[in-house]
């Protein structure tokens, strides 16, 4: 597998860190304190074309690909975990478009979501239906030209800014997977609203959303695809975002490393730096290891994707447990390192730390990537 990156995707990659490292990193200590979402770095990214790199030249954006797509993740989330989560879950909105809409579809919202002008969400957890997503209770029923959706929706990450949100609910309840589609609501729809945003632990600068659905009633124009595709389209946009958040973990992981190793040769103890120490030598030659390993993850699955694979789900789900856990162990290793002082609020590793815990969990916990691992080895796939 050929893991040297294209032109395009070294110009991405490389734009991606300047802004991460001159624009969206001096902001990040004050997004997280003041839980405060980053409009003023989402307007960045979106005059710098960074909104639309999967959405093709046709339709607006530059098609750069999923490799850049992660590549960028990983540079935003190095400078601002909370800024990489929201441009994120723009994609995670985007894709069911991407993957399920016509034509006329695209032409109507691709344009708008490419440039920034529109943030898109993705809304499948309930409630009841975290995990187990087939057991969600959102309904959406046929009435002329229109849907009327009624139903709940938890934890949507820029739920309560996006201006487009791709929503899954059930149109035929006995067919379970096979009976939930999907559906593009956008905001401002009467019947459609936000009934709370939640306090987190990380990433407070993002937004996570409950939205609610009452009586809401969407053109049948704005459903994506045939009744009833909508459990794979809402698979393929998760196996997208598996990998970016992958490339989220490695860009907090990188930033608490790049914190340890500096830390670790100025702070002195016992007349020496700690990093003369071998013990703490030790932890930053496996805090680098893994952190190389994670990335070689993402660029796995990227080339996966990109090769045309019909499967890749187990490429993702790796690089999204493997990923995440590094970012957990490194974030913790590097509060480790700077002692008490990791533990202060006046140094970023304790941001990074709390920021590195929802990459566990999102985008389907961990334990639950590690069953779908397993099954598709149980498959011989
Ligand atoms: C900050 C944040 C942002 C999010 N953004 C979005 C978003 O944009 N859109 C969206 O739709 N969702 C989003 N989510 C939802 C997220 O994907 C879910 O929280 C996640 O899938 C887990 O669902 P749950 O929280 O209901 O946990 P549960 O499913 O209730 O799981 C609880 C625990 O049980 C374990 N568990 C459950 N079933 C099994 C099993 N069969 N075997 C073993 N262990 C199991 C889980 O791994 C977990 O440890 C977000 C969540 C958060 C916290």
């Amino acid at each position: 597998m050929d893991f040297s990156l294209s032109e395009t995707e070294t110009m991405i990659r490389d734009l991606a860190r300047k802004l991460a490292r001159e624009r969206i990193a001096p902001r990040a200590a004050h997004i997280d304190e003041n839980e405060e979402f980053p409009h003023d770095l989402v307007k960045l990214l979106s005059e710098q074309g960074l909104m639309g790199l999967l959405i093709s030249p046709e339709h607006g954006g530059s098609g750069a690909g999923p490799m850049a797509f992660f590549l960028a993740t990983e540079e935003i989330a190095h400078a601002c975990a909370s800024t990489a989560t929201v441009f994120g879950g723009h994609y995670l909105g985007l894709d069911p478009i991407l993957h399920a809409a016509s034509d006329e579809q695209k032409r109507r919202w691709c344009p708008d979501l490419a440039s920034g002008a529109r943030l898109a969400a993705y809304a499948l957890t309930e409630p009841g239906a975290g995990s187990d997503v087939v057991a969600m209770s959102t309904t959406a029923v046929r009435r002329g030209d229109h849907y009327v959706l009624n139903g709940a929706k938890q934890f949507c990450t820029n739920g309560d800014v996006a201006d487009l949100v791709s929503v899954f609910a059930v149109t035929d309840r006995a067919a379970r997977h096979k009976g939930i589609s999907a559906f593009v609501v956008e905001k401002g729809t009467p019947g459609f609203g936000v009934a709370r945003v939640e306090k987190k632990m990380g990433i407070r600068g993002s937004s996570t959303a409950a939205l609610s659905f009452e009586d809401c009633r969407v053109p049948a124009a704005n459903r994506l695809g045939e009744e009833g595709s909508g459990f794979a389209t809402a698979m393929h946009a998760l196996n997208l975002d598996r990998p970016a958040v992958c490339a989220l973990a490695v860009g907090i992981a990188q930033a608490a490393f790049d914190h340890a190793l500096a830390y670790a040769q100025e702070r002195k103890q016992f007349g020496e730096p700690i990093a003369a120490f071998q013990a703490i030598q030790l932890k930053l030659a496996q805090m680098a290891t893994e952190i190389h390993h994670a990335r070689l993850g993402y660029y796995y699955a990227a080339r996966t994707m990109q090769s045309g694979a019909a499967h890749h789900e187990r490429e993702s789900a790796m690089a999204k447990v493997f990923g995440s856990d590094v970012a957990m162990r490194v974030t913790t290793e590097a509060v480790q390192i700077f002692g008490g002082y990791g533990y202060m609020r006046d140094y970023p590793v304790e941001r990074l730390m709390r920021d590195a815990k929802i990459t566990q969990i999102y985008a389907g916990t961990n334990e639950i990537q590690r069953l779908t691992i397993a099954k598709s080895l149980l498959k011989g796939r």
